[in-house]
């Protein structure tokens, strides 16, 4: 029997391990080629905002096949020349499969486990759809007290527990969901920004706030299925909380800025004249699939506004692109 922490940890590495991730689900730089452009022109602003640091850290948490990272480059190395010459890429990337995949497009990276294996220096860094990989845990309300889920044999045993602080008060067989993983990466990162100056732009879903209940869920053949059976054949994921990720960051020293809609974030920073002036120079069907692609990507009904972008900062830092108030 598991903690479901670390069933998710070992069902996750095992599947990321073993699959291609994508015949299971997709992503937004794999929906359109605008998102890693945006966020290649985003990093070589907020390059400029902490005073063009050399060398500088170009680092991405969980980069999947390379896809936005190599979107990044190609725009910033057009508009950001001196930028895309100070740069070292480093991409934090756990399975060695994506890592072969990520080596194709990327060649001139360095691959680390963890954030904690990021060099101390200056960096600005990615991670889209990585912290709801991270397991979770599963506190259930029982009487006065709480218990702890565990997995064994394909459902959910509950053992007595000691919840962590600050759990709202729930009614009677009310499930919270802790990111305790997200949390510490987000902690991480923030004192890494505040010890070395630098940017982390994360995006990911989930409610901007914490909100009582449970989101684990897998996908396997892109279509929902039991999570806790045959573990290591699906995509398990939960809901980020971004409160959460604030609060963590925000202890840890470091300036907060969003939560942000994705929809709005992306319409700021030009997601739609970049697809606009893309499908003018192709073809009605290309044309047509650009412009489709931004919709999914910004539409409040389709990812604009589940998924959210948060950015942590050193305080001294000018507020970066797209979070403006
Ligand atoms: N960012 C990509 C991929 C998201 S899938 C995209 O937007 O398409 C999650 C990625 O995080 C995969 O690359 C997976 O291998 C990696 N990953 C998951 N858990 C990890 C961990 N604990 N440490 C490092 N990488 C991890």
């Amino acid at each position: 029997m598991d903690r479901l922490d670390h069933f998710m940890a070992r069902a996750n590495a095992g599947y990321y391990a073993t699959h291609d991730p994508y015949s299971d689900f997709t992503t937004a730089p794999e929906i359109s080629q605008v998102f890693g452009e945006l966020l290649g022109l985003w990093a070589a602003v907020v390059w400029e905002q902490m005073a063009r640091p050399v060398p500088v850290v170009l680092a991405e948490a969980g980069p999947g096949r390379g896809t936005l990272m190599a979107d990044a480059l190609r725009a910033l190395r057009q508009a950001a020349p001196d930028f895309a010459a100070a740069l070292r890429l480093v991409l934090i990337e756990s399975s060695p499969r994506l890592r072969a995949l990520q080596a194709e497009r990327l060649p001139d990276a360095t691959w680390i486990d963890s954030v904690a294996d990021l060099p101390p220096s200056p960096f600005i860094l990615f991670a889209n759809e990585f912290l709801d990989a991270l397991p979770i845990r599963h506190f259930v309300r029982r009487g006065t007290g709480w218990t702890e889920r565990f997995v064994g044999d394909g459902r959910f045993h509950e053992r007595p527990a000691a919840a962590p602080p600050n759990l709202p008060p729930a009614a009677e067989g009310q499930v919270m969901e802790i990111g305790e993983a997200a949390r510490s990466v987000a902690a991480a990162l923030a004192g890494r920004v505040v010890a070395h100056g630098g940017a982390a732009l994360i995006i990911d879903y989930g409610p901007a706030s914490f909100a009582p209940g449970e989101s684990l869920q897998a996908l396997r053949g892109r279509q929902p299925a039991d999570p806790l059976a045959r573990p290591g054949e699906a995509d398990l994921t939960a809901h980020v909380d971004f409160g959460a990720m604030a609060d963590a960051a925000t202890a840890a020293g470091a300036a907060v800025h969003g939560p942000l809609a994705q929809g709005k974030f992306l319409t700021r920073l030009g997601l739609y004249p970049r697809s606009h002036a893309l499908a003018r120079g192709a073809g009605p069907a290309r044309a047509a699939a650009l412009i489709e692609a931004a919709q999914r990507l910004a539409e409040p009904d389709r990812m604009g506004s589940l998924f959210k972008a948060l950015a942590l900062c050193p305080p001294a830092l000018p507020t970066p692109p797209g979070f403006e108030p």
